[in-house]
């Protein structure tokens, strides 16, 4: 079984899922828990780019520690948005190159 900590029916997922447009689900890493709105562990579990992608969330708030990695994230976010945050640039491109890493064992 995966060790990775979840928490469905997160509020605080929820609470960022409407502040990012109401998308279908959201995940979020609060200490090294995985907050889930709109979808069910196993939903989470069963796509491997998206767990890569709040490992390494979960990785950054080790890292910094949680308020520190909060703080930098909203100011990142506030500065350059979601999508160009670079906590958000080195989750997208960790969880690219662990799906080539999965490709690469695939055909191994
Ligand atoms: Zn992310």
């Amino acid at each position: 079984m995966n060790p990775l900590k979840t928490f469905v029916n997160s509020p605080l997922a929820r609470v960022a899922r409407l502040v990012l447009g109401n998308k279908g689900s959201v995940a979020m890493v609060l200490g090294q828990t995985v907050h889930l709105s709109g979808a069910t562990r196993a939903e989470f579990l069963a796509d491997p780019e998206w767990v890569a992608h709040e490992e390494v969330h979960l990785r950054q708030v080790r890292d910094l520690g949680l308020v520190r990695f909060l703080y930098q994230y909203l100011v990142e976010s506030a500065r350059v948005g979601y999508y160009q945050n670079r906590f958000e640039v080195e989750a997208r491109a960790g969880a690219a190159a662990h799906l080539r890493a999965l490709e690469v064992a695939r055909q191994a």
